[in-house]
């Protein structure tokens, strides 16, 4: 039901074809995309001449077979090396900075600048809930100078990373950014002693971020403190101006109407900041258990009961909103950014932008009462 973007590896070449499928009276190759005749199952094609006819061809088959292995083999190793010279930049000198979600990437981008190489682990649109690592995330631990996670049991998966490092000498530098800010995190709902990690969607609190990250910055590169402050003190800025927008754009919503009903439970600290109130949602505070008959019946009648519109998510897969949506009579109002920013080209591929994006979505569907 969710991770609807989750990140694959990168696959083999396609088009490359068996040689020894050519055709009659063939003694080069077959092109790709050249048609191949089907195979003679008439009366006329022998077995045994069928064969002869395979193993008179194989010398000379057995040279193209080997060059499209070789083709094959080549074009793995340029992909790979194509990912690891974004994550390793051979022969750069800057610190490599690995976030483990988009958002903190952008962050550390933001307060780096171009002093360091800053790496994702999550690409946009992944869960990190749920999100299970591949081999190249295990290699970009290794290598980083700094870790960036946001603690709080959002991104268990990437501490299970540093913990398998084979040299435990050479662990990087690692910030547990959210749990670093001293921001009183919020419980879950009915189990005080977990922290909802989603601190992230409070532009104020995401000011606590940013001097941790910048901190952190100087720490692995003390020669850059001053260019870091500086960096850190302009965007503080414009998470204030954000910070003031929000606000503005929130009281144009008539009061009984500030309400949020979203696909899982990452609007606790949104909601605080600016008077909305979360009224439900499908999944909780994690995406990682599903929701019991009961969540979904008492989803059901706040639905009906409230008339507001319901959000789908970028990181969890729309269909059952929908469903639920569509059934107590209440509109879609779009589609918000909580866990992950947007993808290049979609205006939300930075934290400023999508929050201004999922901003505008709620104060539009929630004014208009669509
Ligand atoms: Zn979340």
């Amino acid at each position: 039901m969710r991770g609807t973007g989750r990140r694959t590896g990168y696959a083999l070449p396609a088009g490359g074809r068996d040689p020894c499928s050519s055709g009659h009276g063939a003694s080069r190759p077959r092109g790709v995309g050249q048609a191949v005749p089907p195979p003679a199952h008439g009366a006329g094609a022998s077995t045994p001449r069928a064969v002869d006819r395979v193993l008179r061809r194989l010398p000379r088959a057995l040279p193209v077979i080997l060059l499209l292995v070789l083709m094959a083999f080549a074009a793995v190793l340029a992909a790979g090396r194509g990912w690891w010279a974004q994550i390793a930049g051979p022969g750069d000198p800057r610190p490599l900075v690995v976030a483990s979600t988009t958002i903190l990437a952008d962050l550390a981008t933001q307060v780096g600048g171009p002093r360091v190489r800053v790496h994702s682990l999550l690409a946009p649109g992944q869960d990190p809930h749920s999100y299970e690592p591949v081999p190249r995330d295990a290699l970009a631990v290794h290598r980083a100078h700094l870790v960036l996670l946001n603690g709080y049991g959002l991104d268990l998966w990437a501490e299970r990373l540093l913990d398998a490092r084979p040299d435990r000498r050479a662990l990087p530098r690692v910030v547990r950014v959210a749990e670093a800010v001293d921001a009183d995190p919020l419980p879950w709902p009915g189990d005080p002693g977990r922290a909802d990690p989603h601190l992230w969607m409070d532009p104020v609190r995401v000011m606590g971020y940013v001097d941790v990250i910048r901190d952190a910055l100087i720490g692995i590169d003390p020669a850059g403190a001053a260019f870091y402050r500086r960096q850190a003190d302009r965007y503080r800025a414009e998470l204030a101006e954000l910070d003031r927008w929000i606000a503005r754009q929130v009281a144009a919503v008539p009061p009984e109407r500030r309400l949020l009903v979203t696909t899982h439970d990452a609007y606790r600290y949104f909601g605080r900041r600016y008077g909305l109130r979360v009224v439900d949602t499908v999944w909780g505070i994690s995406t990682e258990e599903e929701p019991s008959a009961a969540d979904l019946a008492r989803l059901m009648g706040n639905l009906r009961r409230y008339g507001v519109p319901a959000f789908v998510e970028s990181t969890i897969n729309p269909k059952l909103m929908e469903e639920l949506a569509a059934q107590a009579g209440v509109p879609i109002g779009g589609r918000l950014y909580a866990d992950s920013v947007g993808p290049p080209g979609s205006g939300a591929e930075t934290y400023l932008g999508m929050m201004r994006h999922n901003v505008r979505v709620i104060t539009a569907a929630l004014r208009s009462g669509r």
